[in-house]
């Protein structure tokens, strides 16, 4: 059985930077829909022209293109062994397509890790968060500074605001997230595998309190 683990959580609770940290202490594939839809932009591939589209208003990509893109994703050979997952499911729909193309693969999702951060944090957090036209790496102007104003520490290139990092993108992402993706929560606390975690403590509190919930499950 293979298992695969899920982070659930309100844009800007950090899932992005706590899957980075805990995908390599897991020795999993870190998948992160988000950074799929945003490469093909940057490409301007068919599916990237198609999301962007989307993802620029903060609204979610279309369930079956989003489903076809994880599943493609999930059927590379470094998912033989599982993956986190990072953003994918956001929907119901999404969920049970997950649980089908998981079980044709002899897999299940083990751990729903649920990173809990009120509103309020939210909108501080996402709307002073810079990201490294490079990688992907993310800064923020009040909490996590880089040391040269507009240039990522970790390889020099240019930081950006994201499009929907805007404000009112930014509270129309979180209204979104309440209305499509909360209740995923009670979907996978009914299959027992829900774990929830405070987001409002320090990053590596956080990635701390992720691996102890995930390694208590026997997961990993
Ligand atoms: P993220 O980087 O996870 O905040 O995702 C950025 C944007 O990509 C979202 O606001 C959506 O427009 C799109 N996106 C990412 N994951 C999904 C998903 N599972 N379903 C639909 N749209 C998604």
């Amino acid at each position: 059985m293979t298992s695969f683990i899920v982070l659930i959580g309100p844009p800007g609770a950090g899932k992005g930077t706590q899957a980075e940290a805990i995908s390599s202490k897991l020795h999993l594939p870190h998948i992160s829909s988000g950074d799929l839809f945003r490469e093909n932009l940057k490409d301007q591939t068919e599916l990237g022209k198609l999301a962007g589209g989307y993802i620029n208003k903060g609204e979610l990509v279309p369930d079956d293109v989003t489903i076809a893109m994880i599943r493609e994703r999930i059927s590379k050979p470094d998912c033989q062994s599982g993956a986190l997952l990072d953003g994918f499911p956001r929907t119901p729909a999404q969920a049970e397509a997950l649980a089908s193309m998981l079980s044709s693969i002899n897999g299940q999702v083990t751990s729903a890790t649920y990173i809990a951060v009120p509103e309020s944090v939210l909108v501080d957090r996402l709307a002073g968060r810079w990201t490294c036209r490079k990688s992907g790496h993310v800064f923020h102007e009040n909490f996590c500074p880089p040391q040269v104003p507009g240039k990522c520490d970790l390889d020099g290139s240019e930081l950006y605001q994201r499009e929907d990092d805007k404000s009112e993108t930014v509270k129309r992402r979180i209204h979104i997230y309440l209305e499509q993706t909360q209740p995923l929560i009670e979907y996978y606390h009914q299959r027992g595998v829900l774990v929830e975690v405070d987001g409002t403590k320090s990053i590596e509190q956080v990635t701390l309190d992720l691996l102890a919930a995930v390694q208590k499950d026997g997961n990993a």
